[in-house]
């Protein structure tokens, strides 16, 4: 029989759970406690099988930036699919989505970020920047600069390359690490500043990259990437003195600066990226999710004049099937024009993230609310025990994080949970109305996990 929204849930979860294995879960387990049937939605709110209304303060994984069910996409989709529905960019080829997008990117990234190469998402795009860095510094004559450095509880990706590149603990230890990266600490004052003083606890933490580099050679150190605010990590803003630290530490040793800017990107902290919003300079920037709004899969690398330049000087053996698809870039390229025409991030300055601002520094006010940090539409809190010795709950599975993340479940709201510290980043479009609600959703779910 044909399976269908209005299959019973039982039914439903009961197919997931014989022939679906998903991402980032015990298998064996979610059988056992039933998946939600996610059937259909609409600017911020979902639908599941039992017909309720859920508040999605994720945008799925941080991707739907302009909100569910935009016509207009699957308008363009349709008519790409028609025209030219593949086409790759390889051997000599190339086709008009692909020039449109590459063109569009390069006039919206700062600087001289003016070319574009494309990946199916951010892992890959990662992976590419792996290749790309390795391969300018052969190109400039100085192969033996191969050293990425990165941070602890950086999210770069899945695949072996780019979960390598990330600094999640976890996925080291089922994958392992590949050669030539190295990881420094990451600025989270709440966690790892101990008495000091967040400023100088952000300086010390950026200066453990000049410490790096001095220590493994600065002959040897091709690149530093980091995400501009730490997404999966916990939503982790530095402190101010960090960036501009990181800034002069990458001039003064030559080495390339990597922004991955997959979930920053796209208005998500107010600027179209995220940047512009640290005040640095990278030489590549990572992009994917906000880039089709999550409408469909597709990702890059955004690269500066000089790198583009020496990578072009030899043949780039890197590339996909997938790169440039004509189907996502037509998507992604509508999905621009809309943040763009409807004046979306003036929207994100000027009316949702300044609301959501004031409220979600309220939390603080809540017993179990530590610190709470915000950026744009992307925020977290610091669950603890005792917030004068910023103490911290055990983390492991049944206990306040995920006692909290179940309540949300439970009362209708997507909210993610990351070690102590519970996590939002909500559609860009969401109105102050549905902030509001938002706020009833999430101090009813803290008082439940109490
Ligand atoms: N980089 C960052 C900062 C991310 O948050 C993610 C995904 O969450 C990725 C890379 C990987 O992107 P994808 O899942 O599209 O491969």
């Amino acid at each position: 029989a044909t399976i269908t929204n209005h299959m019973p849930t039982a039914e439903l979860q009961a197919l997931d759970a014989a022939h679906h294995l998903h991402p980032f879960s015990a298998n064996n387990a979610l059988g056992e406690e039933g998946t939600r049937v996610i059937t259909r939605a609409r600017g911020v709110w979902l639908n599941d099988s039992e017909g309720e209304e859920i508040l999605d303060a994720m945008a799925g994984l941080w991707c739907v930036n302009i909100g569910y069910g935009r016509d207009e996409l699957a308008e363009v989709a349709a008519r790409q699919m028609r025209e030219l529905p593949y086409y790759n960019t390889f051997f000599k080829t190339t086709h008009v989505p692909a020039i449109a997008l590459a063109q569009k990117l390069a006039e919206l990234a700062p600087g001289d970020l003016n070319h574009v190469f494309f990946a199916g998402g951010g892992s890959e795009a990662n992976d590419t920047n792996i290749r790309m860095v390795r391969t300018y510094w052969q190109n400039k004559g100085q192969p033996e600069k191969t050293v990425i450095i990165s941070r602890k509880n950086a999210y770069h990706g899945s695949t072996v390359a780019s979960s390598a590149l990330g600094g999640m603990a976890g996925m080291h230890a089922q994958s392992g690490l590949i050669p030539d990266v190295h990881h420094i600490n990451q600025p989270n004052w709440w966690a790892e500043g101990g008495d000091m003083d967040p400023e100088e606890f952000g300086l010390a933490r950026a200066r453990e990259l000049e410490e790096a580099i001095l220590e493994l050679g600065e002959n040897r150190v091709a690149a530093f990437i980091a995400e501009p605010v730490q997404g999966a990590g916990g939503v982790i803003v530095a402190p101010d003195s960090y960036w501009p630290e990181i800034q002069r530490i990458c001039d003064k040793y030559d080495i390339l600066l990597i922004a991955d800017e997959v979930i920053c990107g796209f208005g998500r902290t107010g600027n179209w990226f995220g940047t512009q919003t640290m005040g640095i300079r990278p030489h590549i920037m990572t992009i994917a999710k906000g880039l089709s709004s999550g409408y469909a899969p597709i990702g890059g690398s955004i690269v500066c004049d000089e790198v583009a330049h020496v990578i072009g000087k030899d043949e780039f053996n890197h590339g996909y099937t997938y790169s440039g698809h004509p189907v996502a870039a037509a998507v992604a390229l509508e999905n621009l024009r809309i943040l763009e025409e409807e004046n979306i991030l003036d929207h994100v300055r000027n009316v949702a993230a300044p609301y959501l601002k004031e409220k979600w520094e309220a939390l603080t006010d809540h017993p179990l609310v530590g610190e709470a940090k915000i950026v744009g539409m992307m925020a977290s809190i610091a669950l603890t025990p005792n917030k004068a010795s910023r103490a911290k709950f055990a983390s492991e599975p049944g206990t306040i994080g995920y006692i909290c993340r179940e309540r949300c479940f439970a009362n209708n709201l997507i909210m993610r949970h990351v070690g102590d510290r519970m996590i939002i980043s909500p559609p860009l479009v969401i109105t102050p109305a549905e902030i509001d609600e938002m706020f009833v959703r999430i101090r009813k779910s803290l008082d439940e996990a109490q």
